[in-house]
């Protein structure tokens, strides 16, 4: 048994977990992250790719935006399309210059686990049987194995950023937690295409046939995404059935459609809202995905990832220089006021941009009058655009120690 001794122990080395260690680190504050999956699993993960301007300035601040700077597509804009016509959202003059940055939560990964790396500071990857107790304690413990050993991580805190299917949240007694939870009767087929994007901005497409978006990773590389049935087997999809769908529910009137090329990755992910609140037990504190999940469809999951451990590093940054814990009790509130706004956001998109399998002709008569309305009305494109570059975080970067930005 190997005895070891943190701060704060991290469990899970997705975004939350790894920005967290970060900001702790520039912050002077000790921690362990640890990991279940390899390396190279948690990098070439496919998966978020809209960075909201406070999520960019914020890891610029932190000194690991370099990557986002150089390779990030900005974006001032996005497409609405429906009814064969697309309709142009000016997010950057309609926000005072504000814009979202499509760059791959696999390279924000990549250049987090990068700068973990040169700190020096403890990274264990492909951890087993990995769990959390005494969470009530002043010294809980992280166990887990590695390398063939048993080790015991002793922390003052554990940031349980483990992602939807870790072990923090259910570590946590029953009854303690209330969790609020929507289920969407339709997922994403969504796929990686070797195709130069054939816009330079987003597009999402109500068709009658159902939800599609139009998204990019790189100039060579498109990202898009259908709407399918929640438990669809992603092997009754045929490359060419991919694409005749995608041509058929985004090709407008004018001749626009995506470039078509070879698939080189295809997935099927059901959609999901979900909070358990409050984010922390004794002390256990949650954060990202392990306590919310959304709806891809306004783009927030990261997002949130980020902005719920900027507000915990200000709450231990305070702890540890000030002996107050005042920040760490008012942690879950702070977080889910930005959550919540995040929430409803994300089931407005989703719930305007999909067919659902039991609406009504009204239902969808009423759809396209919101889309009709949102694409000619500056007050209702001014709401959107504020929040899908994203919300204020709850807390200011200086407080966490940053220099000031976004
Ligand atoms: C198809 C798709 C598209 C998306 N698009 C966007 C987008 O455009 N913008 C956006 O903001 N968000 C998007 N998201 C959401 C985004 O990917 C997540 O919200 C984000 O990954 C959350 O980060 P996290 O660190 O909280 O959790 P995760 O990324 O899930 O990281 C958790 C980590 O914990 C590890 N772990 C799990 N269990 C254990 C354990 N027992 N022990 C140790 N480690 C463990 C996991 O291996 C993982 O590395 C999308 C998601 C999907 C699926």
């Amino acid at each position: 048994m190997t005895r070891q001794a943190t701060q704060v122990g991290i469990v899970g080395a997705g975004p939350a977990g790894l920005l967290l260690g970060h900001l702790l680190h520039l912050n002077g504050i000790d921690s362990v992250i640890v990991e279940d999956r390899s390396r190279e699993h948690v990098i070439d993960r496919v998966r978020a790719g809209v960075l909201e301007q406070g999520t960019v300035d914020l890891m610029a601040a932190m000194g690991v935006g370099g990557g986002v700077e150089h390779a990030g597509l900005r974006h001032a804009g996005l497409y609405i399309s429906f009814l064969g016509q697309r309709h142009r959202i000016d997010l950057t003059e309609l926000t005072g210059g504000k814009a979202i940055t499509v760059y791959g939560q696999n390279e924000v990964v990549r250049d987090l686990i990068d700068a973990r790396t040169a700190t020096g500071r403890p990274l264990y990857f492909e951890t087993e049987d990995v769990g959390v107790a005494e969470l009530d304690s002043t010294e809980p413990v992280i166990r887990f194995r590695h390398g063939g050993s048993a080790h015991e991580l002793r922390c003052d805190f554990i940031a349980g950023c483990d992602g939807f299917h870790g072990v923090c949240r259910p570590s946590i007694p029953s009854g303690a937690l209330t969790v609020y939870e929507r289920e969407y009767p339709f997922g994403w087929l969504g796929i990686l295409a070797e195709a130069a994007p054939s816009s330079d901005e987003l597009v999402y497409t109500l068709h009658e046939r159902g939800f599609a978006l139009f998204s990019m990773r790189s100039p060579k590389v498109t990202r898009l995404y259908l709407q399918v049935p929640p438990d669809e087997p992603i092997e009754q999809w045929s490359d060419d059935a991919i694409w005749d769908e995608m041509l058929r529910r985004m090709t407008t009137r004018d001749g626009w459609k995506p470039n078509i090329g070879r698939i080189t990755q295809k997935s099927v992910t059901p959609m999901r809202s979900f909070v358990a609140a409050p984010m922390r037990h004794g002390r256990l504190f949650l954060a990202g995905d392990a306590a919310h999940i959304v709806p891809p469809t306004g783009a927030k999951g990261l997002n949130l990832a980020a902005s719920d451990v900027l507000v915990l590093a200000r709450a231990l940054k305070g702890f540890y220089e000030r002996g107050s814990s005042d920040w760490l009790n008012e942690y879950s509130d702070t977080c889910l006021r930005r959550v919540w706004k995040a929430q409803r956001f994300s089931w407005w998109m989703t719930s305007t941009l999909h067919r659902s399998p039991d609406e009504t002709a009204f239902d969808h008569q009423r759809q396209i009058a919101d889309l009709d309305y949102l694409t000619s009305s500056c007050a209702a494109m001014t709401s959107l655009a504020e929040q899908y570059v994203g919300l204020p975080m709850e807390v200011s970067f200086e407080s966490a120690g940053l220099p000031a930005g976004g």
